[in-house]
């Protein structure tokens, strides 16, 4: 026998399910009981698809059984089983990546959200909040040693060998004093009639009959029957006329280990060309990998109702990542290898039918159901806007299904409710971009825009900026950046040329302080509070943006100055003409261009150099 630790982020995972699940306890069942449905689907696969599987015999079922007096609870199935080495990979260490810097966030909440942790799926380990001790016996498919893997859940498992007679996993929970009220028929009938009615296996439910025995005037065993207990069909398989809301949901949740209902779901039948069924889930909340790089997919393949593959990131593309569901194809042939999927023509065309079939379903939802299009938004506008340069076979639809926060409303907005609100005369769809949105709503660059009325959208998504200018133009108005120069152009008439002409020696002076240290220094006429902005020449890419560059390692980026706007009726644009003190220029200089960055949410070079000539002007 030996004994393992428990790798950092499963005893941190163990303690978050302990301590927020608590009031779902029941969802344990659902949890090991969908793996066994897992390990059936793996090993149905390989019979049919892996030469060396082919000698196997599939008898597909999930048995439960418990013991009242005992107080244990057993699960069994004749799936894939796992090894030694699998034994310790899975229920020891958690692989998928990311995972401990959600659940330390997770810890640090002290509202120990169980929707967020349920978003995580707590699997197998969820076991703990009703067993002290948990054992699994298993034996993998095809190979003649079973293994015992034994935890009481505090810090570490150990691992013996075992025997079983076929391969599959048999888990006994040994329940604690809170999860003795689950060594009873009834209850576990109902759980798995309420979680697992769906699973496409048997599910086998082993209990005593008892009788009333007349003269001991108590119930007696009369013996031990089996009885399958759920409907073992595959839900997506039905006609939506049999399925109700619930039957819906509770299939979601075993399939994406959510404890909430899904936002919203899409049941859908292609017959002609090609034949397949598609039942599509969008999550509540956004699941928790959805920004990592290796986040998990969430939609399974099957064909013919027999699984091929829940791993594979090419069958929806990336921006609709947070889907859940099934794809089951009847044209595709059952061996079909994982590895040629994506060169798959049907499958092509299923993807391209069920990306349109979601895109619309989402349309009809803007129209007809605002507030659930808010909660939409509120979680998936980003993966939506990369859709605008990842899809461009879907691009109309996606510019009319993103939203924006804009100067106009303090909801979100779509274009098509900007483009409404238009002045007649408005030449072009403004948006601001750079720093957070508090940030760009109090920015000086709005101040003209404010003024003459024109609505600016706040583009306050980092890929904003990446986004925005691969729409380019909506119902043949240009999609204009205000932080560019060549403001004037935007309210019709040209820049005040006396206010210009005047200041004009106060310009070159600050030009002079500045050195390279700005692009230009120009009279501005978007300005009537602020002394001062900083915008980008027309092609230069933004501060914002070169920064991000630079944070993602592009080291050696030239750097792009900005231009410094003045103010031509602001006191200290008025000073620095009046005076030829290049100190005093210097100094004012200096703060123009360090108040321009910090509203840009930038950071100064040398803040105390900023300070001290501040206080020396404020001093004057
Ligand atoms: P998840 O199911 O989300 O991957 P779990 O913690 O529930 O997470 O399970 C971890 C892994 O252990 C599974 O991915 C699977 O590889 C393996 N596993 C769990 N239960 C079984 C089972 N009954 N048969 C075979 N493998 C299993």
């Amino acid at each position: 026998m030996s004994q393992y630790q428990f790798q950092t982020e499963v005893n941190q995972l163990l303690h978050l399910i302990i301590h927020s699940l608590y009031s779902n306890k029941e969802i344990f069942l659902r949890e090991i009981i969908s793996n066994s449905s897992d390990a059936l689907d793996k090993l149905k696969y390989l019979t049919v698809a892996d030469e060396a599987y082919k000698g196997i015999a599939f008898d597909p079922r999930i048995d439960v059984s418990f013991d009242s007096e005992k107080k244990t609870l057993t699960i069994a199935d004749t799936g894939i089983g796992m090894n030694e080495q699998e034994l310790k990979d899975n229920l020891g260490t958690i692989a998928r990546s990311g995972t401990s810097n959600f659940l330390s966030a997770l810890a640090d909440d002290k509202r120990r959200d169980s929707n967020l942790i349920g978003q995580f799926g707590v699997g197998f380990y969820s076991g703990f909040m009703v067993a002290d001790r948990i054992e699994v016996v298993s034996r993998k498919a095809g190979e003649e040693n079973a293994w015992k893997w034994t935890s009481d859940g505090k810090g570490s498992y150990e691992i013996e060998p075992a025997t079983r007679d076929t391969n599959g996993t048999t888990v006994t929970l040994f329940l604690n004093g809170e999860g003795a009220e689950y060594a009873n028929r009834w209850s576990i009938q109902d759980i798995i009639k309420r979680y697992s009615d769906h699973i496409a296996f048997p599910i086998w439910l082993r209990y005593d009959e008892e009788e009333w025995d007349e003269t001991e005037k108590k119930s007696k065993k009369k013996g031990e029957k089996t009885e399958q207990v759920n409907a073992a069909s595959a839900l997506w398989k039905r006609p939506k006329t049999e399925l109700t809301e619930k039957d819906y949901a509770e299939f979601y949740k075993t399939i994406a280990h959510d404890s909430e209902d899904p936002l919203l779901y899409l049941h859908t039948r292609a017959e002609g060309t090609l034949e397949y069924t598609t039942l599509f889930y969008i999550p509540k909340k956004a699941p928790f990998d959805l920004y990592q790089v290796d986040y998990r997919p969430g939609v399974k393949l099957y064909v013919k109702r027999v699984f091929i593959t829940d791993d594979d990131k090419e069958l929806m593309p990336s921006y609709l990542r947070f889907l859940r569901g099934v794809i089951d194809s009847e044209d595709l042939p059952l061996n079909v290898s994982r590895e040629i999927l994506q060169q798959n023509k049907i499958l092509t065309n299923i993807r391209s039918a069920s990306v349109k079939k979601v895109l619309s379903e989402l349309e009809s939802i803007a129209k007809g159901n605002a507030e659930k299009y808010a909660a939409f938004i509120g979680e998936y506008n980003r993966p939506l806007k990369e859709g605008l340069y990842s899809d461009f076979s879907n691009k109309e639809t996606l510019v009319e299904l993103v939203r924006f926060k804009s100067t106009g409303v303090e909801s979100w907005t779509s274009l098509a409710e900007y483009s409404g609100r238009m002045k007649e005369d408005q030449k072009a769809v403004y948006y601001i971009t750079g720093g957070d949105e508090k940030n760009l709503r109090a920015s000086p660059l709005l101040e003209a825009y404010k003024k003459n009325g024109i609505e600016v959208l706040i583009a306050d998504d980092e890929i904003d900026e990446i986004v925005i200018p691969t729409i380019g133009k909506y119902k043949d108005k240009e999609i204009k950046s205000i932080n560019r120069s060549g403001a004037e152009k935007d309210f019709g008439g040209a820049k005040d040329e006396a206010a210009a002409k005047d200041m004009a020696p106060a310009a070159e002076k600050l030009k002079k302080a500045l050195g390279d240290r700005v692009k230009d220094v120009r009279i501005s006429s978007r300005l009537t509070d602020s002394p001062c902005c900083l915008v980008m020449d027309e092609d230069d890419p933004s501060l914002q943006m070169q920064q991000m560059l630079k944070a993602m390692g592009q080291k050696d980026m030239p750097e792009v100055k900005p231009i410094l706007e003045i103010n031509p009726d602001h006191d200290l644009v008025r000073r620095v003409r009046e005076t030829e003190d290049e100190g005093t220029i210097a100094d004012i200089g200096e703060v123009l261009l360090g108040q321009g960055l910090l509203v840009e949410g930038m950071q100064l070079r040398n803040p105390a150099d900023f300070v001290q000539r501040l206080n020396r002007l404020l001093g004057k």
